[in-house]
C-alpha cells in the first residue's frame, strides 16, 4: 500500500488514527520513494524547520558566497530571531507563566564541537551566544545568569524581549488558563537548521523560547545536543521542533543520525524516531506535536511528524520552497 493514499484512504473513512503495524510497514514505501526522488541532491544545501524562507534565504546567500554551513546556520537562525513577529524564538517569543521570555539555542560544528545557552535572558541572538560558547569557552553549556553576562561581556546588548503582542498573549492566557503551558500542536516554532556547505561539511543550529507558558526554569530538548539537534559530518544532521519532553526522553536526534548510520535514508530515519515516541506504552501522541527534519552526507533530506501542521523550508538549486510534511494524523 501506498502510505500516502493509505492517509487518503484512512481520511475518507473518517479514521483519524494511524498507527501501528500497518503504518510502519506503509512508512518503508514512503522512505523507499523519497530514496529515489532525492538521489540526485545538490550542494550546497540547507533545510529548516517550518516555513522560513527569509532565514533560509540568509543562510543560501552565505553559502552560494562560498561561506562555512556553520556561518550559513547561525545567520539563517538570526533572521527568526530578530524577527519580533515571530512568537516562539528570539525577541517576541512567548514568555514562560510568570512572564518571563526565556531562550534556549544551541549550535553544533562539522568537528563536533558544540555550544549550547539555556534559560538565556534578554539577550535576542541565543545562537550566537552558544557559538561564542562553543568557541571562546572550554565549556559545552551556560545557562541562566551566567550566560546572559557572558552575553554581555562578549559585547551582546541587553534587550526587553517581551513584546506588546506576546504580553497581550500571555494576558489573555493567564485568564482563561488552567495554569498549564500549551501543547497546542501549532504552536510549536522553534527553529532548527541544517546546512551543508560546497565543501561538503555540515553544521546545524537549533534556537526557540520554548514552550509557550511553561513553568519558570522549565527547559525543552533545543539547547541540549542530541536531543534538539545533533551533528554528525560523516553521517549527517538532524533537528527536533514540538514538544521538547518527548524529544529529550527519546535523544531523538541522535537517534536520527544513528538510524542514518546504520543504513536508513533520512526519510526513514526522521519516521523511526517519530514511531517511538508514538510507539511508547500510553503515548499521549494526540496531544502534543513532534517532527524531525534531517539531512545525510550525500545531500538527501527528510522530514516526518506526528500530526500534520508541519513542514521544512529547503533552499537548494537556487529554489528556496516550503515542503508540508506527511503525518501520523489527520
Ligand atoms: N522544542 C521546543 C521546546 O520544547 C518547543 C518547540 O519546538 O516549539 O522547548
Amino acid at each position: 500500500m501506498k502510505r500516502r493514499n493509505f492517509i487518503k484512504n484512512a481520511s475518507l473513512t473518517g479514521v483519524g488514527l494511524a498507527v501501528g503495524s500497518t503504518l510502519n510497514a506503509c512508512a518503508e514505501t514512503a522512505s523507499e520513494q523519497t530514496n529515489e526522488s532525492t538521489s540526485k541532491a545538490s550542494l550546497p544545501l540547507v533545510i529548516a524547520t517550518w516555513d522560513v524562507k527569509n532565514a533560509t534565504a540568509k543562510a543560501w546567500e552565505v553559502l552560494q558566497a562560498g561561506g562555512t554551513a556553520l556561518d550559513a546556520v547561525e545567520k539563517g537562525c538570526m533572521v527568526e530571531e530578530a524577527n519580533a513577529e515571530g512568537q516562539s524564538v528570539g525577541k517576541g517569543g512567548l514568555p514562560d507563566r510568570d512572564g518571563n521570555v526565556t531562550l534556549d539555542a544551541c549550535i553544533m560544528n562539522k568537528e563536533g564541537n558544540c555550544g549550547s545557552v539555556v534559560y538565556l535572558q534578554n539577550v535576542t541572538h541565543a545562537i550566537s551566544v552558544a557559538r561564542m560558547v562553543m568557541e571562546n569557552t572550554p565549556h559545552v553549556m551556560l545557562a541562566g545568569k551566567g550566560a546572559e553576562q557572558f552575553a554581555y561581556e562578549n559585547g551582546f546588548q541587553k534587550e526587553d524581549l517581551l513584546t506588546e503582542a506576546s504580553k497581550k498573549a500571555w494576558e489573555e492566557w493567564k485568564v482563561k488558563s488552567e495554569y498549564k503551558p500549551i501543547i497546542n500542536i501549532e504552536n510549536h516554532d522553534t527553529i532548527g537548521m541544517l546546512a551543508i556547505d560546497k565543501k561538503g561539511n555540515i553544521s546545524g543550529a537549533c534556537t526557540t523560547s520554548g514552550l509557550a507558558y511553561k513553568m519558570a526554569g522549565r527547559v525543552g530538548d533545543s539547547p541540549i545536543i542530541g536531543s534538539g539537534l545533533f551533528v554528525d559530518n560523516e553521517i549527517g544532521a538532524a533537528v527536533a521542533t514540538g514538544l521538547g519532553e518527548e524529544v529529550v526522553k527519546t535523544v531523538g536526534s541522535f537517534l536520527v543520525v544513528e538510524l542514518m548510520r546504520q543504513g536508513k535514508s533520512p526519510q526513514a530515519a526522521c519516521e523511526e524516531a517519530i514511531n517511538r515516541i508514538v510507539n511508547k506504552p500510553n503515548s499521549d501522541y494526540k496531544n502534543f506535536q513532534v517532527g524531525y527534519i534531517a539531512v545525510n552526507k550525500k545531500g538527501e533530506t527528510g522530514s516526518y511528524s506526528i500530526h500534520q501542521y508541519f513542514s521544512m523550508t529547503k533552499f537548494q538549486d537556487e529554489k528556496n520552497e516550503n515542503i508540508q510534511s506527511d503525518y501520523f494524523i489527520k
